[in-house]
């Protein structure tokens, strides 16, 4: 399934007398272009997977554009200035940069911005040619994504107002459309399912950290489950430990960031004495502070345990004895999710345990879950926290489904957040790129051209589809716009079948995105082409010229573009 490809892509830089204008121009727009070509396979559930392999020999499989994205090392004079631009000051530079950054690194939706942004940009490309003035395509890409983004908001459908059960429903198709483009595609419903009750089980709770992604390799994909609490990997444990008992009904659970542990019993305990008599009464003093401890913990009524740091073995088998549980080292991350989910607080010392600050939960297990031991959590009282115990494949196979179960989180958060969807599999794109069409129409010069352009680029988005699916695209196309141009509106949210090589209806086969991910797509997308549209000269470090020769080429640039000096700048 994955295929291989080069990890780098080196864009040798043009000779030094083509680095402004026109030649500039074409050279970021290949750039681009060159990077979209590289992610433009994994777009949708056919998308072929990447193998990418770096210098020290580590392998990642992925087809989450983000991922790919980070992992390649982009070498062009163009992305290099990206990254100048986001270190500086320039908000309207910053404001286009984050955009394109954050699409880059948001989890969903990244093929898409790519794709999208290229493509515009190879539309762009013919005019740049013929001597079109990049400022009036910029406007007119502007213009185009202004009426595609109100577009999608008309043609949203929100989910708002249902029952619970049928929002539940109408959430995991949407996760299931994400999910469908990945490794863990064949088990999408499955994940989707459980997505789902992760994020409504922590509510609107902004906090993502509280739902837990715990990777245990090995066993099947369908042993992965959900736990509506917490879970982690049982700690190291003394010897008593397995006296002590592993399951609770409603146990108060003591949390603790103190250390239940004798000096003698540390590594690297030193004590120096001078009267080999004072050793008794030491190690007295120090039994009866531990001992003082460890009743204060007993008394507390906690039947659960847990520390950030060491408790040792006496501290274990005094527990043991007293038919108690406990874990030491336990995670900051991990005691910290307890606390939420509990209802506890963590003690940094023992001295004033009210009940207030004992959580508690229905079950308290621990369970053997493939080749580990879990801690697990369940029932928790604030229920404001989930963990998804995932199984399966080796840890590369492992890492990628973590990545998609993150991707599928991050949309259901979205459309629970914003509650509109759109059709998807190219049907929304298509509806758009014919609106945009119908009214370039109604305008009067080359501005209708460019309009027109943007409107075609739109289109990559299904024939990519059915590229990837091995379908062909043009019979395809040929088949939406038709559907599409219908007068009646009928068509309108017709997309590819993925699994036919025909023409669906998106909306009734539940390929569903939240409106938002496309809103964004588009408008990130347009900003990353009108950015590079609007460099053409390429500002060497000023600290490496003579600050006459920058002055010079400052000047060169007012006269030339007419203002346009430090292209970057310009909008
Ligand atoms: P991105 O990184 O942009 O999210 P994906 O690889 O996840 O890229 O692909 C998303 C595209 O795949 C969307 O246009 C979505 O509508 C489409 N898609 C997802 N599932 C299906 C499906 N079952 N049938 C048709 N299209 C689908
Ligand atoms: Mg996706």
């Amino acid at each position: 399934m994955a295929s291989m490809m080069q990890p780098q892509i080196i864009l040798l830089k043009e000779g030094t007398d083509t680095s402004q204008g026109k030649a500039q121009l074409l050279s970021n727009i290949n750039a681009v272009t060159a990077v979209g070509d590289v992610v433009r396979t994994t777009l949708g559930p056919r998308g072929m997977d990447k193998l990418i392999h770096d210098d020290k020999g580590s392998v990642t499989i992925s087809n989450d554009g983000a991922t790919i994205m980070k992992l390649l090392d982009i070498v062009h004079p163009a992305a290099k200035i990206l990254v100048d631009i986001a270190k500086s000051q320039d908000s309207e530079a910053r404001i286009c940069l984050g955009l394109l950054i954050l699409s880059l690194l948001s989890s969903d939706g990244t093929t898409t911005v790519v794709l999208l942004a290229a493509e515009f940009l190879k539309e762009a490309k013919p005019f740049v040619e013929d001597g079109v003035h990049s400022q009036n395509l910029i406007r007119s890409y502007r213009t185009a994504s202004t009426l595609a983004i109100e577009k999608v908001k008309e043609l949203a459908v929100s989910i708002e107002g249902k029952s619970v059960e049928e929002k539940k429903g109408l959430l995991a198709k949407c996760a299931a459309t994400t999910l469908s483009s990945k490794l863990i595609g064949g088990e999408k419903e499955f994940f989707a399912t459980m997505v789902v009750d992760a994020v409504m089980a922590i509510g609107d709770d902004d906090r993502l950290n509280l739902i837990g992604i715990k990777k245990v390799p090995g066993g099947n994909m369908r042993d992965s489950f959900l736990v509506d609490g917490v879970a982690f990997k049982k700690t190291f444990s003394y010897a008593g430990f397995e006296q002590q008992p592993k399951k609770f009904l409603n146990p108060k659970i003591l949390l603790l960031n103190i250390e239940l542990e004798l000096k003698s019993e540390k590594e690297n305990a030193e004590i120096r004495l001078s009267d080999p008599s004072q050793y008794q009464s030491i190690v007295d003093a120090e039994w009866n502070i531990i001992y003082d401890k460890l009743d204060k913990c007993v008394e507390s009524g906690a039947k659960v345990v847990l520390s950030r740091l060491a408790i040792g073995d006496l501290a274990t088998q005094y527990f043991a004895d007293r038919d108690i549980f406990c874990a030491g080292r336990v995670a900051e991350g991990d005691l910290n999710r307890v606390a939420a989910a509990a209802g506890g607080t963590v003690q940094t010392s023992v001295n004033n345990i009210i009940p207030e600050v004992l959580g508690t939960c229905e079950i308290f297990e621990e369970k053997q879950v493939g080749g580990e031991r879990f801690n697990i959590f369940s029932g928790c009282p604030s229920g404001r926290t989930a963990t998804i115990v995932l199984r399966g494949g080796a840890d590369q196979f492992i890492e990628e489904a973590e990545r998609s179960l993150h991707d599928a989180i991050m949309i259901v958060r979205r459309a629970v957040k914003n509650s509109t969807v759109v059709p998807g599999g190219g049907a929304i794109d298509m509806e758009i790129s014919k609106y945009l069409r119908q009214h370039s129409r109604t305008i009067a010069g080359k501005s209708q051209l460019f309009i027109n352009s943007y409107a075609k680029a739109l289109e990559v988005i299904p024939r990519q589809l059915c590229d990837n699916a091995g379908f062909d695209a043009t019979d395809v196309l040929n088949k939406l716009r038709q559907k599409h141009a219908m007068q009646s509106g009928e068509g309108a949210s017709y997309g590819v079948d993925i699994n036919t090589g025909g023409i669906a209806d998106s909306f009734a086969s539940f390929v569903w995105e939240p409106a938002v991910v496309k809103i964004n797509a588009i408008n990130a997308a347009t900003e990353a082409a009108c950015l590079i549209l609007s460099v053409d000269e390429t500002v060497k470090n000023p600290k490496s010229e003579s600050a006459q020769g920058d002055a010079a080429a400052g000047a060169m640039g007012r006269g030339r573009g007419g203002g346009r000096g430090r292209g970057m700048r310009r909008r």
